[in-house]
Formats: C-alpha cells, structure tokens, sequence
C-alpha cells in the first residue's frame, strides 16, 4: 500500500523540506562555479572547438581581409568608406546592423534572451593624414601597413569571430554588440555617445585597442598643458633686469623636475617642447613649455597640477613676470570602483589562462574602455595580436598570434554572454 504517503502530515513536510534541502544541494556547486570552471566549459563546449577549428580553416581569409580593411585609410572623423566597407562585410550574416548619429557602426548578434549585453569594440579611425595611399607587404611572418595594427587587427578579429559563430551554429544567451568605433585617436567622441546612450543596457564593455597577452580595467588621466611666462622682452642690449622670460621659465623646469612624481598610482610628468623668442637678438617676452601630466589617480593630477602653478606665480614674480596657461586637454583617469574585482575582470582573466597566457593586469589603459568607465560601465581593454611601431608609418603585425588571439576574443565573448543550449 502506498497511502502511507498521507498517512502523515508531519512525515510529509519533512519529506518536504528535505526535498527542498536536495534542490539546494545539487544546485550548490553550480552557483559556486569559478570564471575558470566557467570559462573551461565553454571551452570544452563541442560547438566552441569547431568555431576554433573554423577560425583555422579561415586563415587566408582572415590574412585577406585584414590586408583589404587596412588599406582603406581612415583619418578621424573621415571613417566613412572604411565604415561602408566593414558594413558590407557585416550584411553577410545575422546582425541588426545600424549607424548611430555621429557614425558608429552598431551590428548586434541577438542572444536567445536572459543574458548580459556584452559590447566588443574596435575603432575603425588611424592617425595617419588623409589621401594617404597605403599598400600592406608581408614579410617573414609579419604584414607591414600604417593602420594594420591600431586597430585594424581588433576589426578583423571581431569579423573573424562572427564568422565562426555562425560557422559553428553558436547561439548564445545575451546579445553580443560589435561597435566599429569613430574618432578615437583624437577625442574618444565615438565611444563617449556609445557609452553616454547606453549606459543603462550595456553590463560589459570591452575595448580592443592594443595588448595581446592582458588586459587593463582602468584608464590613465592625461592632461596637457602649455605654460608661458610673459615678460617686457626688448633687445639684448637693452637694460637687464628684465632678463628674457627664459631666466623664469627655465628656473621653474628645473623645479618642476624635483617635484615626487609618485610610481604608485603610476604617474608621469614629460615636459617636451619649449619656446622662447622668434630671434637671437630679443629677450623673449613669451616664454613657454608644454607639460604632459599623466596618472591613474586623479588626486596625483590634482596636487601636481597646483604645486607646477605654485612654482610657475613664484618664478614668475621674482622675476617681475606673469603667468598664462593654456590647457591644451584634460582626459581624466577613469576608476570605476571595484571593477578590478568585477564579473568582467574575473573572466577575462580565467579566459587569458586558458588559452595559456599568464596575462598582465594594468591599470593605465588609454583608449575607449575609458569612456565607458566614465559612465560607470564596467570595462577592460585588450587586443587580439601583437604588433609594432602603431602611429609609424613603419607599423607593422606579427601574423601567426592573431589566429590565437581570434580565439581568445571569441571565447570572452561566449564566457561573458553565455551559451544557450
Ligand atoms: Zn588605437
């Protein structure tokens, strides 16, 4: 007989509870699952090896289209045909794709519903002028091309993973958004009005600008700044005192350079340039230096910033001098608090172990992942392979870690957005 089962109202909530208590416990070990546990099972994911083993087919095309994207110049804020070239690319597959007002260029690759929004983005813009004709060469292993690397190599990268998406018939659960970014080589203008319009609906931003073997989860402040000592001037023979504003201004460099620039926060102060009279026989009454003041606290900034005034009013008025600075530009540090122990680091990080890279952490980024961390985005920046001299006309990519480096991307985004079964 089985009525046992009502025969007792206290057994059965017992047997309730311990149902209950069986739930939980089989249910522990998955909400105790580690990024690397995590990251291990996308990577055994039978779907994810054959988008591994796709992107190794997909070798020549990946060389090909790198090469075509590269030698479509760019300049900042001149990214269209580069834009519609990358688009049209785009069309071939399953995206929704569209331009925002100041011309980026936003393809999202719908998830199944029910996992974060991950934004991967690569800047479409170089520094090099307009009209510049580039023609890539490649030799022993490396392809040589102004452009190539920064940030071409994250462009393809990102084409080359949809590629094998799709490829393996992967779907996942959150959308994953690639954003082919304008302007960021001069004012970040692009990944600001991303990031500033959608801010409530993106979890993770990560930008692929430079590194190979690591990661950065915070930006460094750069200012710069152009200061000038003016004074009477007058020809050489005229009456000194005054003497030429040089006197002040190269008293106040050679102060500035005894100011505790402190190595952590990690913090820089360059001063590169300097000006003084058009001519020999003139004292100048113009005197002028350029300071870049670099670090990722903004509080450094701050005190570097007043003790550099401090010096430059004292030198100024012992020399019977003023003083006027211009600020050339003001990018502060981006620290979003606690994303060195967010979601997003943890990941990225299990992710570089497992494609066996024992990746340095930095936190002295300089690129779009900035403008998400100003809006409170939790961000890092890292790239897909390595390469030299970027903003030379000499830049050039080592092929071979790119391929690697296609997976390694690939695999973030799985591991951030999810598999769907
Ligand atoms: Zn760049």
């Amino acid at each position: 007989m089985t009525t046992v089962y009502y025969s007792n109202a206290k057994e059965s909530s017992m047997r309730f509870a311990l149902l209950i208590l069986l739930v939980l416990s089989v249910r522990l070990p998955v909400c105790a699952q580690s990024p690397a546990d995590e990251v291990k099972a996308v990577q055994d994911d039978a779907r994810v090896k054959a988008a591994f083993e796709f992107i190794d087919k997909d070798r020549d095309a990946i060389l090909r289209e790198w090469i075509a994207i590269t030698e479509i110049n760019a300049p900042s804020k001149q990214e269209k045909e580069r834009a519609r070239y990358i688009e049209s690319l785009l069309r071939k597959h399953k995206l929704d794709i569209r331009y925002d007002e100041v011309g980026n260029l936003i393809a999202t690759r719908k998830g199944t519903g029910g996992g974060p929004v991950a934004v991967f983005d690569a800047h479409m813009d170089t520094v090099f002028k307009p009209g510049l004709k580039i023609k890539a060469t490649v030799k022993d292993g490396r392809v040589y091309a102004p452009g190539v690397g920064d940030d071409t190599r994250n462009i393809e990268a990102l084409l080359a993973t949809i590629r094998a998406l799709d490829a393996a018939k992967i779907t996942t659960k959150g959308d994953i958004v690639f954003l082919f970014t304008v302007d960021e080589e001069e004012e970040m203008t692009g990944a600001e009005h991303y990031t500033k319009q959608n801010k409530g609906k993106v979890d993770y931003y990560v930008a692929l600008d430079g590194g190979y073997e690591g990661f950065t989860y915070a930006g460094i402040g750069i200012n710069w700044y152009r200061h000038h000592i003016i004074g009477p001037g007058g020809h050489t023979r005229s009456r000194t005192p005054p003497y030429s504003a040089t006197l002040p201004m190269a008293r106040a460099i050679s102060r500035i350079y005894e100011l505790k620039v402190p190595n952590n926060p990690s913090s820089n102060l360059n001063i590169g340039m300097l000006g003084g009279s058009e001519v020999v026989n003139a004292k100048a009454n113009d005197a002028w230096f350029s300071v870049d003041l670099r670090s990722t606290s903004n509080e450094v900034i701050a005190d570097l910033e007043k003790q550099i005034a401090a010096i430059l009013d004292e030198e100024a008025r012992k020399a019977g001098m003023t003083v006027k600075t211009d600020v050339l530009s003001k990018s502060p540090a981006a620290v979003l608090p606690g994303n060195r122990e967010s979601k997003l680091v943890h990941v990225a990080e299990a992710v570089h172990r497992a494609m066996g890279f024992n990746p340095p952490i930095g936190n002295a980024g300089s690129n779009n992942s900035s403008a998400a961390l100003l809006q409170g985005i939790t961000s890092i920046s890292t790239g897909a392979g390595p390469c030299a001299d970027a903003h030379a006309l000499t830049e050039n990519c080592e092929i071979e870690p790119l391929y690697k480096g296609i997976k390694k991307i690939l695999l973030l985004e799985l591991a951030l957005v999810g598999l769907a079964q």
